[in-house]
């Protein structure tokens, strides 16, 4: 049984169902909600219709270091830090907002989307756990994605270092786009 309010339980059932939505697995579900699995996973079938996917959570950082995983990680992670320091939303909503209008400019940009949501909660838990920061590209002033004992002045992100013929679905994230932290790149959705 949920121990606080009514309105408290209420307000965690439409968390869950948002989380759902956007593809939140059953370890990000846990760790998010103050509901009780079996409540969760309740929530999870009536959502889907189908039980939770089983699998561990990412634990390394690796996967964000790869080219195009890094330009998307990079552009996920800006527009939540603008959602949450410039808009004064909260981690919660900075996070859902932020990956929904990632996804939106996926789709705006005819590009594949590479961050999943459990990527995308993942980067953000290893930015709280300080094992990555973002570091300004020395080309085009974007802040992109690094490991924290690799933030050496002067390089270039993964965008501004390779070619862009070599950069297959990166034609939709042009570096003033992940650079520019005082705006979002779309409009933010009510
Ligand atoms: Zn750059």
């Amino acid at each position: 049984m949920y121990k606080g309010s009514v309105a408290e339980e209420a307000r965690e059932v439409l968390r869950a169902i948002e989380l759902i939505r956007l593809g939140a697995r059953m370890p990000v579900l846990e760790r998010e909600l103050a509901l009780s699995r079996d409540r969760i996973i309740r929530i999870y079938r009536e959502t889907k219709r189908a039980l939770p996917p089983k699998g561990a959570l990412p634990f390394s950082t690796d996967w964000y270091f790869a080219r195009l995983p890094n330009i998307h990680a990079s552009l996920f992670y800006n527009i939540y830090l603008f959602l949450r320091d410039e808009a004064k939303c909260s981690r919660f909503d900075a996070l859902t907002r932020a990956y929904r209008l990632y996804l939106e400019h996926c789709e705006s940009a005819q590009i594949e989307r590479v961050l999943s949501f459990t990527r995308a909660w993942s980067l953000l838990r290893f930015f709280e756990g300080r094992l990555l920061t973002l570091t300004r590209c020395a080309a085009c002033s974007g802040r992109f994605v690094r490991r924290m004992q690799e933030t050496h002045a002067g390089s270039p992100c993964l965008m501004c270092a390779a070619p862009p013929t070599t950069l297959p679905g990166a034609s939709g994230l042009a570096p003033t786009r992940v650079a520019n932290n005082t705006s979002p790149p779309v409009a933010i959705p009510a």
